[in-house]
């Protein structure tokens, strides 16, 4: 009896910590061996100090099964209501088309991908994305989009940075908010303005022309749903040399001008409605377009169209050198992960539904507005607007009685407009749905026939959409829009953008810093459940049960893991994060009349979106230099905190180091930063190496964010979604981020937002409850210990062959180790961008390039690659050495070898000519175990200076393809 039921809980513990750690046991001990200890302990204490190492283990629970997790997920799910959302507000219900539901939502090679770096083995995403930006394009009617933003309040945030940026009215310090622009986005672009030190002045939409200001924001429609001819309004706020934001809702345009024919120097929004699902709050694509002449200014990512070596036309990232990672401080904004997988979904509905299609979604909408509109008129019942496109706004003595009726019927309308209400009508709104609408509002018996005023309306027409404003041009007109209409070519099309992609399904993608775990199935299962995607984030807070246990159990691991007291879930990345978490050190040196603390001490070796960050929360930031063993230079610290002391806010620094060390000093330096009154903000985005083993709390940090996406197994989506929650010390949570809709407990009243959705990206937050629950407290620090244990191996296994940059005590690293390829190119020429490209002929991503030195590769295996896929890579950057060492002896030129020549598509080595000093079999084959598996990529070696040179940023015309 015992001995049975020890093996079903030997079974039960190992079920998922089994699947999730890659190696086997015998896996493990060979990598022992060959590290020579005699166990994982032995090497843990030979890499992490003594003196961070936890005395207590983690108290998130007993590791629980696959189906264990998810039987009780169900059952905290069901406790979420799913209502009917009229609720609008910049979010409404979807239909998900199922093939992209399944195809892409829930198909690890679209969900598993990273962001593009690596353009060769990217073009399916990148041609998505420029269909996104194109889609943008055509439906705006500006000259210039970005790929994707974090939501549309934030995105209205950055606009209001690039309206200071560009703007000629250099004296003016005010932005203008327009007062029926949606609360959740004067909430995020208020937080943003006080960071920055801008006046916001909120007011009615024609007083923006009486103020001073450098820009102004209006919505359209409005959040009470008016539609208003705003070329006016633009044109006033354009004569006093101020730059006009328009928040634009994404179906509308189908229906109304573009707000950039009416002038508009910039348009946002939310591309939420085509097709993602409202998930309580996100997360969803924001879409961003401007004119061309702010190209430099525009924040986020552009996708451009360029050539590759072979002359095709091929896609990558344009004018990477703006990108925070380059510009630091200068940077235009701090954005690096952003909502890529629900860029594509939007881009992919448009594709789906095409032109017609979405001019037809967008016509039933409206119309159902037009027949509820006026069954209430009939009724005697008064709007507050008599143009609308999908939203009324009711002003009712009833309202409480109607509201009450609506509940009981599983019904929530918005209600936040005093003695108002408002009904947002959308997609998924039926005839049936209308009636029951009228009997809400009306009561029972009021005698309406939904298909009698349907007729009546289709009699008359509607004057809803001013004239003025009815849209005449065409949209989405090109191909990518109007080919895939039936299921078996969208599905094709799906997948052949897929093909393209090397994902996590492919191999391993070892990018230090960046964590590419496991993205285990079990965990993505929870989050198309209809228990958490279909609720709006403002839904009476007693409908998201479910969500709200769901959030307090994360919440209060996530603590236990951090070491700290308290944790908010808002922030939708890392760069988020570290953004919420310098408003709070700020708000918190305020609170002492100490509000003059403004510098920020930053090792140089921070990534790109510490600095970045700082810069927003105008700070001053100084740089910490590192000794030659990529350290924190102690000395230097000193010398510069003393210096900076009586207006030291805060270090940000990086743990362990991003040279992939334990510092052994970090206490010391926390130490230091404390007494000269500062606080320490400690980058999460390495929490890989601390969970169970250390954690920023005890170390003595004061606040942290965490990638949710890295260490917490939410997958990248091929550049995000992702989420970035902040730990802070009980001293800092009354300053973490509220929300002016749904009062986030725990903090201030009157703290700002930082994201549109109190809960952020609240839809992906299963999959870290799922990790956390599968693995338990056990499995997380076995998990960590592996990560160790797999980077050393790698790192003894490489170092073999290519000197390692940066060790910590013992010669050993901690999760990643940095392989410097600088000597190797002093000798032959061969650049680290020739390694990168070439991993991709053997099959493999290429790790993190040049960052955080110059002329290296920063790898990190993570603890989810087996020794065998481990053995793989060693075995490729070992024959790709080889490589190296023949054109250093000159049995290859510089000029003629596999490497300057790689990424090889199958048009290469298969084309007639080959003059090449290496045969084809070798360019396409180089080590046997490729052909197992081999990827091609679809486009050889991209021009980067010919994209940014001539800047393409839509789909290219027709003619381009026919070449
Ligand atoms: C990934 C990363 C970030 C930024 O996170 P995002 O979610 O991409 O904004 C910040 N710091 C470090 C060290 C990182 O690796």
């Amino acid at each position: 009896m015992s001995n049975a039921k020890s093996l079903e809980e030997l079974e039960q513990k190992q079920d998922f910590i089994r699947r999730h750690i890659g190696p086997s046991p015998a896996q493990v001990s060979d990598m022992l061996s060959a590290l020579e200890v005699s166990s994982v302990q032995e090497l843990i204490d030979q890499t992490v100090p003594a003196s961070i190492r936890l005395e207590q283990p983690l108290t998130v629970g007993q590791s629980r099964t696959e189906v264990e997790t998810l039987s009780y997920l169900k059952s905290v799910a069901s406790k979420n209501k799913v209502f009917k959302s009229y609720i609008g507000q910049g979010y409404h219900p979807t239909n998900v088309p199922h093939v992209i539901l399944r195809n892409v939502l829930e198909n690890p090679g679209w969900y598993t991908a990273y962001t593009p770096y690596q353009p060769e083995i990217a073009q399916g995403r990148l041609e998505s994305l420029l269909n996104f930006q194109t889609m943008t394009l055509d439906l705006t009617g500006l000259d210039l989009a970005s790929a994707s933003l974090l939501d549309e309040s934030t995105a209205a945030a950055e606009a209001m940075g690039l309206a200071k940026r560009v703007s000629k009215a250099k004296k003016a310090n005010a932005f203008f908010i327009a007062d029926d622009v949606h609360t959740q986005t004067i909430d995020v672009v208020t937080t943003r303005a006080e960071q920055f030190g801008f006046e916001i002045i909120v007011g009615k939409a024609e007083d923006a022309v009486n103020h001073d200001i450098f820009g102004a924001l209006f919505q359209y429609p409005t959040t009470s749903g008016e539609v208003v001819d705003i070329t006016d309004l633009i044109a006033g706020v354009q004569s006093k040399k101020a730059i006009a934001c328009v928040a634009a809702d994404i179906m509308s345009l189908l229906l109304l001008k573009a707000p950039g024919k009416l002038g508009a120097d910039v348009v946002l929004g939310s591309a939420q409605r085509f097709g993602v699902p409202m998930g309580y709050g996100g997360p969803h694509a924001a879409f961003f377009a401007t004119r061309d002449a702010y190209k430099r200014s525009l924040p986020g990512r552009i996708i451009g169209v360029s050539k590759d070596r072979l002359g095709n036309d091929a896609l990558r990232m344009a004018m990477q050198t703006r990108e925070q990672h380059i510009r630091r401080d200068k940077a235009n904004s701090n954005i690096c992960t952003a909502q890529v997988l629900l860029a594509n979904m939007a881009a992919f509905y448009a594709v789906y539904h095409g032109p017609q299609g979405l001019k037809t979604i967008a016509q039933r909408i409206h119309r159902f507005a037009d027949i509820l509109a006026a069954g209430l008129k009939a009724k005697g019942i008064a709007l507050k607007h008599s143009t609308w496109f999908d939203t009324l706004t009711i002003a009712d003595d009833n309202k409480n009685d109607v509201t009450a009726r609506a509940i009981a019927k599983g019904v929530n309308f918005a209600t936040n407009h005093e003695g108002e209400y408002s009904i947002s009508v959308s997609e998924t709104t039926t005839r049936a749905d209308i009636a029951e609408l009228f009997d809400i509002i009306l009561g029972e018996g009021h005698g309406l026939s939904v298909d009698a005023i349907a007729a009546d309306v289709e009699a008359n027409g509607s004057e809803s959409i001013p004239a003025s404003l009815v849209r005449d041009d065409e949209v989405l007109t090109h191909p990518n829009f109007n080919s895939y209409h039936s299921e078996t070519d969208m599905l094709r099309y799906i997948k052949r953008l897929e093909s393209k992609d090397l994902s996590l399904n492919h191999s391993m993608i070892s990018l230090g810093s960046c964590t590419m775990k496991l993205n285990a199935t079990a965990e993505m299962i929870p989050i198309t459940w209809p228990e958490f995607a279909n609720l709006h984030p403002f839904c009476p807070l007693d409908q998201a049960e479910g969500y709200q246990i769901m959030i307090g159990e994360l919440h209060d691991w996530l603590v236990n893991i951090t070491g700290y007291d308290a944790v908010s879930l808002q922030p939708n990345s890392g760069a988020q994060g570290e953004y919420a978490g310098l408003i709070a050190i700020r708000k918190y040196h305020e609170s002492r009349g100490d509000a003059h603390r403004n510098v920020c001490l930053i090792p140089s070796s921070a990534h790109g979106t510490n600095p970045a960050s700082a810069q927003m929360a105008s700070m001053k930031i100084v740089v910490v230099n590192c000794d030659k063993n990529g350290n924190v230079d102690m000395a230097d610290l000193k010398a510069k905190a003393e210096e900076v002391s009586e207006n030291l806010s805060c270090i940000m620094i990086t743990y362990p180091s991003t040279h992939g060390v334990y510092e052994e000093t970090i206490r010391e330096i926390c130490d230091i930063i404390h007494e000269h009154g500062g606080q320490v903000y400690m980058d999460g985005a390495n929490m890989n190496a601390q969970v169970g083993v250390t954690s920023p709390g005890f170390i003595g940090s004061d606040v942290s964010h965490l990638n949710l996406h890295k260490t917490f197994c939410i997958p990248h989506g091929g550049g995000g979604p992702g989420v970035g929650p902040i730990g802070v010390k009980s001293h800092l949570a009354p300053f973490m981020p509220n929300h002016s809709v749904i009062n986030v407990p725990g903090t201030n009243i009157g703290n700002g937002a930082v994201s549109a959705a109190p809960y952020g990206s609240a839809a992906i937050l299963p999959i870290s409850w799922a990790y956390i629950t599968m693995m338990g407290s056990e499995g997380l620090k076995q998990a960590t210990e592996m990560a160790i244990v797999n980077a050393n191996y790698l790192t003894h296994e490489l170092s073999k062959h290519f000197p390692i940059l940066y060790r910590g005590r013992n010669n050993r690293v901690a999760h990643e180790c940095i392989v410097d390829l600088r000597p190797l190119k002093e000798l032959s020429g061969i650049t680290e961008m020739d390694v990168a490209k070439r991993l991709q002929d053997y099959g493999f991503h290429s790790p993190t390039m040049s960052f955080p030195v110059a002329g290296t590769l920063m790898i990190e295996p993570t603890e989810s690659e087996s020794k065998g896929e481990i053995d793989r890579f060693i075995e490729a950057m070992v024959s790709i050495k080889g490589e190296i060492e023949k054109v250093i002896s000159g049995e290859w030129s510089i000029e003629n070898n596999p490497l300057v020549f790689a990424p090889h598509t199958q048009g290469d080595v298969l084309g007639n000519e080959w003059d090449r000093a290496y045969d084809r079999f070798y360019a396409a084959f180089p080590v046997p175990s490729v052909a197992k598996n081999k990827f091609w990529p679809t486009v050889t070696r991209i021009d980067d200076v010919y994209g940014d040179r001539n800047l393409v940023c839509s789909c290219p015309a027709v003619e381009t393809y026919r070449d």
